[in-house]
């Protein structure tokens, strides 16, 4: 495995799916990374960076005020280095931080955190890293440095969007950070009614791509605390209200060249897939056990569209 520095970097190259439909795997924990990788799906469709922040045993703050910020940086370069060197060349999505602050309490520091009364409602993902640019800078200057190491196969992603202005002061840190939003992959979760009904003016705002987390997409449009047990009869991923609002962002992203996908639990699931297949999604990403159960699935489907075609 070579790498180039950024000035070379290689084109955008798409690794050869087995399915028209990528088949992608997500990974939390860094050390998953060569099980993963030998699932043969055709890149990680969410990387998240919690576990390797949170193990840290202390918030980012308190860890930075006791460490530096170049100890931060390198911890997160660390684990995400470990899974896009595994999947070199195949593509890795690696989502900005989204830990609810009920997390973070419980940490060394964690006293300093907002109390909130319903923490999946409040300060987490990009509203949070949008607020206190300092850290969310942080994790932008790993990513960069990783492009500058040769990982071109790491994509950049935002959670928990809900409008172009989020992305466009999202990217606006991106390019600060030294990283060209014309050059590399990127794009966001959609995971708020907001961000699938005002999927145009993301797609105006640049991203490469839109991702499905169905898991808060789910909560936030059936009203139902994903952690909530006296409410889990009622949480429907497949629920038609979720199924209208994602095949709805599929059809716009077609229409305007972005790449759709999804991250959350129900990309796992047989009949999330066949729905999404259907749609046209380019990519499914599912957890590690899943994803040859889903290979299969989406070959399946995929060949039923091309019979259906030809009757
Ligand atoms: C989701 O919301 O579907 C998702 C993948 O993000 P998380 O589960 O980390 O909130
Ligand atoms: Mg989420």
């Amino acid at each position: 495995k070579q790498r180039q520095p950024v000035e070379e970097a290689r084109p955008k190259t798409p690794v050869k799916p087995m399915t028209a439909t990528e088949v992608k795997v997500n990974v939390s924990i860094p050390e998953a990374a060569e099980r993963a990788a030998a699932t043969g799906a055709d890149g990680v469709g969410l990387l998240r960076i919690e576990h390797m922040v949170l193990t840290l045993g202390k918030t980012p703050e308190r860890y930075i005020e006791q460490n530096g910020e170049r100890a931060y940086v390198d911890e997160i370069i660390s684990g995400v280095r470990e899974v896009a060197e595994e999947f070199y060349p195949r593509p890795v999505r690696v989502r900005t931080l989204d830990a609810p602050t009920d997390e973070f309490r419980q940490l060394e520091g964690g006293e300093n955190e907002p109390r909130e009364h319903n923490p999946m409602l409040g300060y987490r993902g990009i509203r949070r890293g949008l607020d206190n640019p300092n850290i969310f800078r942080l994790e932008l200057d790993a990513f960069r440095r990783l492009f500058d190491m040769g990982y071109d196969n790491v994509e950049v992603m935002f959670p928990l969007v809900n409008d172009a202005e989020d992305v466009l002061r999202a990217k606006e840190h991106m390019i600060e950070a030294g990283i060209d939003p014309d050059k590399r992959e990127w794009g966001v979760m959609i995971e708020t009614p907001a961000a699938a009904l005002g999927i145009r003016e993301l797609a105006d705002a640049g991203i490469d791509f839109a991702s499905f987390g169905t898991n808060d997409l789910t909560q936030y449009t059936l009203a139902v605390d994903r952690n909530n047990e006296h409410v889990a009869g009622l949480y429907d991923e497949l629920h038609p209200a979720v199924l209208k609002l994602i095949g709805d962002t599929i059809e716009t992203c077609r229409e305007e060249g972005v790449k759709t996908s999804i991250c959350g639990q129900a990309g796992s699931k047989s009949k999330m897939v066949q729905f999404l297949v259907d749609e046209g999604v380019s990519s499914i990403s599912a957890n590690i056990d899943a994803v040859r159960d889903v290979q299969h699935e989406v070959k399946r489907v995929e060949q039923r569209l091309i019979l259906d075609s030809v009757r």
